[in-house]
């Protein structure tokens, strides 16, 4: 157990077991703040898949903490959904207070398989949400954060103004909609896919989108990719079929490994670090969670950018890839007490 946490460098694990509720907290890292990251709500294999994915996932909010300047540190909860049938509300009772008993260590939120309704419950157990209902919906926040690191982007390796240049997004999603409303009004032409063709008709009609099928979209000739649906979508096989300059787009965990961003600098592809580029939605939770008014969390997403370019120089100086920057920026801020390092460069 011990060399499991420290290959993902998590310094708690709490376990919480009563009836079929079994859930693991794993909170990777507290200096910057508490801990603030997603619960998730799926099925596993193992209780070691559970426990390695809790911490992984910790692991990665630390990081994007860090890059997004919010003063949180990096935790993320599993919850182990039963097979067979169960009693959602009481389980998600029993979890608002495991996240309770944590006394404000780890604040939770929503994730992959939990709803606004269970983080409602969880409030009735707990102070320590961010994705109730009293605190709104992330995604518009995020998808102004994508649409500026979008623009950053294109100005950085085309030295280029959105309009005019064409950007195929994947996805059209709470955030990937809302970020082709942003990039249209800018003036860029869009190229959309989605498996649901409400969304791909919708995006046809308010933007003039060309729609293609979900199995073309690597095929497209275009300037910036933007993953905005699925994890894993940059990988061996789909990078040899990219024909664009750029990729930025809000999905989590885009590369499929971590050396594809290695193929991707070698390609001359320009890659936005997905946790960077994605972070308005941490800054949103965090900052509404702390009370902030909307005017501070406008400020924030903006500086996103700020720091996405920084990766962009400093990739370009070093001749390294992008993700790899952004991981030793973030390591700094988290090993070595660098936030300077970031203040600096803006
Ligand atoms: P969403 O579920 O609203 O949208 C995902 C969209 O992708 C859906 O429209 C779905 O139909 C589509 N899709 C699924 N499989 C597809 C495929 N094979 N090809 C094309 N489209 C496909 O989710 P969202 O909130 O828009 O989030 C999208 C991504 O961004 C996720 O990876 C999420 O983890 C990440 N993210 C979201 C936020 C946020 O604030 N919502 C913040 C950070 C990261």
């Amino acid at each position: 157990m011990f060399t499991d946490m420290r290959s993902h460098d998590v310094q708690e694990l709490h376990f919480f077991n009563d009836g079929d509720f079994h859930a693991v907290i794993a909170l990777h890292n507290l200096k910057l703040g508490p801990a603030l990251g997603g619960c998730r709500f799926i099925e596993y294999d193992s209780d070691a898949d559970a426990i390695t994915d809790a911490m992984r996932l910790a692991k990665g909010m630390s990081y994007k903490a860090a890059l997004a300047r919010v003063p949180q540190g990096g935790g993320k909860a599993v919850i182990m959904k039963p097979k067979g049938v169960f009693n959602r509300d009481s389980i998600f009772k029993k979890f608002g207070q495991a996240v309770q008993s944590l006394d404000g260590r780890y604040i939770t939120a929503m994730d992959s398989g939990t709803t606004v309704d269970d983080m409602d419950i969880i409030r009735s157990q707990s102070l320590y949400v961010s994705s109730a209902s009293h605190i709104g919906d992330p995604s518009p926040t995020t998808a102004k954060g994508v649409a500026l690191g979008v623009v950053a982007a294109v100005q950085f390796k085309l030295n280029k103004k959105i309009t005019g240049l064409t950007v195929a997004i994947q996805g059209l999603g709470n955030v990937g909609f809302a970020l082709a409303e942003y990039l249209y009004k800018a003036g860029a032409k869009l190229i959309v896919c989605d498996v649901d063709s409400e969304k791909t008709k919708a995006a046809e009609h308010a933007f003039h989108a060309k729609v293609v099928p979900v199995s073309d979209i690597y095929d497209q000739d275009c300037h910036v990719f933007s993953p905005c649906g699925l994890g894993g979508v940059i990988n061996e096989q789909t990078i040899q079929r990219l024909k664009c300059s750029i990729i930025a787009g809000c999905a989590n965990n885009q590369l499929s490994e971590e050396r594809i961003g290695e193929l991707l600098h070698q390609q001359n592809i320009l890659y936005a670090p997905d946790y960077v580029i994605n972070s308005g939605g941490l800054i949103f939770a965090s900052s509404r969670f702390r009370n902030l008014k909307q005017a501070y969390i406008d400020h924030e997403v903006v500086r996103l950018r700020d720091t996405l370019n920084q990766i962009f120089i400093l990739s370009h100086q070093k001749d390294k890839p992008c993700n790899v920057i952004a991981n030793e920026m973030a390591e700094h801020i988290l090993y070595e007490g660098g936030h300077s390092m970031i203040l600096e460069a803006v």
